[in-house]
């Protein structure tokens, strides 16, 4: 049986157009909320024909393609090489303003362990261990993120149905226990680099993510 969340609401929303690195642009709604679970600030940003004002209710009329992406200073900031989080989050962008729908920005560093313990866990990486043996290694599990907060953000906007842009069968699983139906999972793209193939290479391995990553090492 899927356990509702404890309700969230909206506590803001205003307009915050974008414009990337490569030039593009697009015009988003960027939400923050009151009541989630876990206390911190948690972003949503409507896009395409989500990008409007948000009246609550307001169930939209198509289903909203949805990513949830989680924080990554190294690489949705500072363009690390060393994982795939800045080009996701790109393409995501693009493909939720083509579709509508939202992507929900989660402060949920590194898998849910934090900034700091992150790169103690590259320093594991370049010692041997996977991305999954080195959280271990340091006494995290290997993938520390609840989605609650997702599923919390989801239902305040309307969206308690909605198509998954997502590679990562735990997170419609999760979502799917927090009474958000997923109608659909719509894969994104691989983004591969000599810097973060054996990265993905584990993700794929280990985290059961649908990624058609060629063999390494
Ligand atoms: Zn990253």
């Amino acid at each position: 049986m899927p356990r509702t969340p404890p309700d969230a609401t909206i506590r803001t929303q205003l307009a915050l157009p974008l414009r990337f690195a490569d030039g593009y642009s697009t015009a988003a709604r960027v939400f923050t909320f009151d009541g989630l679970v876990d206390g911190r600030e948690h972003l949503a940003f409507g896009l395409g024909d989500r990008a409007g004002e948000f009246t609550p209710g307001d169930r939209g009329s198509r289903l909203p393609l949805v990513r949830l992406h989680s924080e990554c200073v190294t690489g949705d900031v500072f363009g690390s090489q060393r994982c795939d989080c800045g080009p996701q989050m790109r393409e995501a962008v693009e493909r939720i303003a083509a579709a509508g729908g939202f992507l929900l920005y989660l402060r949920q560093e590194g898998r849910g362990i934090g900034l700091y313990a992150k790169l103690d866990a590259y320093g594991l990486q370049d010692a041997g261990l996977d991305t999954y043996e080195a959280n271990l290694a340091l006494g995290h599990a290997e993938d520390e993120r609840d989605y609650t907060v997702a599923a919390q953000m989801a239902h305040a906007l309307g969206s308690s149905r909605l198509a998954l842009l997502s590679n990562n069968p735990d997170k419609a699983e999760q979502l799917g226990g927090l009474g958000v139906v997923v109608s659909e999972q719509v894969p994104t793209g691989l983004h591969l680099n000599p810097a973060n193939a054996r990265y993905l290479a584990a993700k794929a391995r280990r985290g059961a993510h649908t990624l058609d990553v060629p063999l390494v090492g």
